[in-house]
C-alpha cells in the first residue's frame, strides 16, 4: 500500500511560476490512499483542487486555521486578533498590498495574508504588540497574520483522528516555514529544493529537486517502494 499524503500546495504542487503543474492530474486522482491537501490559502482553493483532482475534500487551510474532513469543517483559529493587528497596520500606514485583488481574504475565516510587498518590519512590530496572540508567518507567496498556536501540524492530527490514521503513518512534502508543523506531526517528510531555512530544518530529508519536480520525484519512490 502506498501511505497517506499531506501535501503542502504553493511551491510543492505547483511550478515556479506559481501555477497547478500538471503532474498533479496525473499522480493524484489515483493515489491509493488519502491525500491531504495542506495550505495556507484561503479555504476555498484547496476545497477546489482537491474537487478538480476528483478526490475527497480533506484539506487543512489557513495554516490550519480551517480543517474540513469527512464532510466536516472544523474552524480551528479565531480571526479577532488577527483582524485588529491589521487594522493597526493600516492606521499606521501599512498596505495590505493586493489592491483591488480582494480574492485573498476574501473567504479567509481566521487569518489574514499580506502581499509580500507590504511593510514587513511595520507588520511585525504592530504584530507584537499584541502581545503574543498573534503571529506572522513568511511562507513565501505571503505573510500570513494568524492566531499563535494555530498549525498545519495540529490540522494533521485532527484529520488522522477523524480518518483513524495516525499522524505518523503521512509522508509529507512542502517547501516553507508553516510545513514545519507539518512535517513534525508526519513520520516521513520531504522539503523540495526550493524550500526555506526552517522548512530545510525540520524535512526529514531535503530533494535535490524543486517544486513539482521534487515532489513527484518522491511519488514515484513511494510507488516503487509499495512494489517491493
Ligand atoms: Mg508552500
Amino acid at each position: 500500500m502506498v501511505p497517506p499524503l499531506v501535501l503542502d500546495i504553493d511551491g510543492t504542487l505547483t511550478t515556479a511560476s506559481g501555477r497547478i503543474d500538471a503532474r498533479a492530474f496525473e499522480l493524484l486522482p489515483d493515489w491509493d490512499a488519502p491525500v491531504v491537501l495542506a495550505t495556507g490559502k484561503a479555504f476555498p482553493y484547496p476545497v477546489a483542487l482537491s474537487h478538480f483532482l476528483g478526490r475527497a475534500e480533506t484539506v487543512i487551510a489557513e495554516n490550519g486555521g480551517v480543517v474540513h474532513v469527512d464532510g466536516e469543517t472544523t474552524v480551528l483559529g479565531d480571526s479577532e486578533a488577527p483582524r485588529a493587528v491589521v487594522e493597526a497596520f493600516r492606521e499606521r500606514g501599512g498596505d495590505p498590498g493586493w489592491g483591488a485583488r480582494d480574492t485573498v481574504n476574501r473567504w479567509r475565516e481566521t487569518e489574514v495574508a499580506l502581499s509580500l510587498d507590504a511593510d514587513e518590519p511595520l507588520l511585525r512590530e504592530v504584530a507584537a504588540a499584541a502581545g503574543g496572540d498573534v503571529e506572522v508567518v513568511d511562507t513565501g507567496y505571503a505573510y500570513h497574520v494568524k492566531a499563535t498556536g494555530v498549525s498545519k501540524g495540529i490540522g494533521l492530527e485532527r484529520v488522522g483522528d477523524a480518518l483513524g490514521i495516525d499522524p505518523d503513518e503521512f509522508v509529507a512534502v512542502g517547501d516553507s516555514e508553516n510545513d514545519a508543523s507539518t512535517f513534525a506531526v508526519a513520520g516521513e517528510s520531504y522539503a523540495v529544493a526550493n524550500a526555506d531555512g526552517a522548512a530545510r530544518n525540520a524535512a526529514d530529508v531535503v530533494l535535490e529537486d524543486s517544486y513539482m519536480d521534487g515532489t513527484a520525484g518522491v511519488l514515484a519512490e513511494l510507488r516503487a517502494r509499495d512494489g517491493e
